[in-house]
């Protein structure tokens, strides 16, 4: 993975480690983003904004690529969306995951080929399978035994369908316990010590309309070490070995999900995805020699690793309070476009942009504009202790999970995605407007 390290900037440099690899200084405490200052793209698409470095998309897919050459990399869906995305990651040779007929139906009629997407998802609904379906979805990843009657019935009698099983390998990893499905006491997958998963691979290679074509598994997410997915990986590859001795099949794939971990503040772990990369291989041709099995092809999930460094999150300051020792810094979005530090309790740098600050640094808290005291962006950031209204302030590594989890609490809106590259910033989704919201409201 491609570290933004910039040798050539000034003093301070080492807070822009986790900014795009394009991030460049400008004078009076500017900065520019894919070629383009971020104080300009406030003026011209106003605030709050989400930019999205293209290179850096690119850049990040063609890591991947590079390290993972023999197997296929999916970018999961679900972490950013949109019709760009869906070009920059067919063009840079990935597959997709997805887990909605949503996602499924804007990536197809965007142009993604439906053979190099998988559906995964715990509680598939009809239109989600019929969407699949219709489409020609490449693989459905199976994650509960009533599953499997309902696709193969779907399927009709002279179809066929390629399907995974999700199986939990009981392995325990990632940044938070709510991000964490790779053991048993959570709601996705079959499990591998009770059996589910054995079970329903018995019962789909009894359903003539679906083809297994392998496992799959994703133990987690925000995860910094390789040894949880060799531990995952090596009780894959045990369970393979036990389908062939029951079956006398050895299944051509496997798939080692997502959930590689990233720098959200600078001087975070990160995960080394050259060594996942190395040691997968290492360990999946160790492991299938010795079980006697073929080493079957390897796939991979990354969402937040490819979209999250990717896109800095603009804000401006409405107010500024202080409150017996604290200082809160009221930004003009919040959690209904960053639910992350209230779901997670996650960690971010956020940055003045546009000024330099005068006097010494203090120590504030972002919060939104929401009406909920947990509406907090940033606790106990340093900021210039002159910040106030006006000023913008500018949050690096907002690519994942943030607008795909964005509500329309308080019908605030949705911000604008403004896509840079080499220079030049333009709209790839507009800006949530009150007559969206008008729009849906039919009834009165
Ligand atoms: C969420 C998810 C991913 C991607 O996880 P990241 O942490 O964004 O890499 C991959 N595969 C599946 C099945 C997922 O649910």
């Amino acid at each position: 993975m491609t570290i933004a390290v910039l040798s050539e900037m000034p003093s301070g440099a080492g807070e822009l480690s986790v900014w795009p690899a394009s991030t460049t200084p400008l004078p009076h405490g500017g900065l520019a983003v894919g070629g383009v200052p971020l104080t300009e793209i406030a003026d011209r698409f106003d605030t709050p904004a989400y930019v999205l470095d293209e290179g850096e998309v690119r850049e990040r897919c063609r890591s991947y690529r590079d390290a993972f050459p023999d197997a296929d990399v999916l970018y999961a869906a679900k972490a950013f969306l949109s019709r760009a995305m869906v070009r920059w990651v067919q063009e840079e040779g990935l597959g997709l995951d997805v887990c909605s007929a949503g996602e499924l139906e804007l990536a197809v009629t965007a142009g993604f080929p439906p053979e190099r997407i998988v559906l995964h998802g715990n509680a598939k609904s009809p239109r989600d399978l019929e969407a699949a379906l219709r489409l020609g979805v490449g693989r459905i990843v199976i994650d509960s035994p009533s599953e499997i009657a309902r696709i193969a019935a779907a399927v009709g009698p002279d179809g066929r369908q390629k399907v995974m099983v999700r199986v939990v390998p009981g392995v325990s990893a990632g940044g938070h316990d709510k991000i964490r499905t790779g053991t048993d006491d959570q709601k996705f997958g079959l499990s591998l010590t009770d059996g589910g998963a054995q079970h329903a691979v018995k019962r789909i290679l009894g359903q003539p309309q679906l083809e297994l074509t392998g496992l799959h598994c994703h133990i987690g997410s925000q995860i910094t070490e390789v040894k949880p997915y060799l531990v995952a990986l090596r009780r894959m590859v045990g369970l393979m070995a036990r389908i062939r001795d029951t079956y006398g099949i050895s299944l051509p794939e496997l798939d080692m999900g997502g959930g590689h971990g990233i720098a959200y503040r600078p001087g975070e772990p990160v995960l080394d995805i050259t060594a996942l990369a190395r040691r997968l291989r290492t360990e999946l041709a160790r492991g299938c020699a010795a079980a006697g099995l073929a080493v079957p092809r390897l796939a991979i999930e990354p969402g937040r690793a490819v979209a999250g460094p990717a896109a800095v999150a603009l804000y401006r300051v409405l107010a500024v309070k202080h409150t017996g020792e604290r200082v809160f810094v009221a930004v003009d979005g919040g959690m209904s476009d960053n639910p992350r530090p209230a779901l997670y309790g996650v960690r971010y740098a956020p940055r003045l942009i546009g000024r330099a600050g005068a006097g010494a640094p203090c120590t504030a808290t972002v919060v939104g504009r929401h009406c909920e005291a947990g509406d907090i962006l940033a606790a106990d950031v340093e900021l210039p202790e002159d910040v106030r209204p006006g000023d913008l302030l500018a949050v690096p590594v907002a690519g994942a999970y943030q607008l795909s989890m964005a509500s329309g609490y308080n019908l605030v809106g949705r911000p604008a995605v403004i896509a840079v590259h080499e220079g030049a910033a333009r709209l790839l989704v507009r800006r949530e407007t009150l007559e969206d919201f008008r729009s849906r409201d039919i009834g009165d």
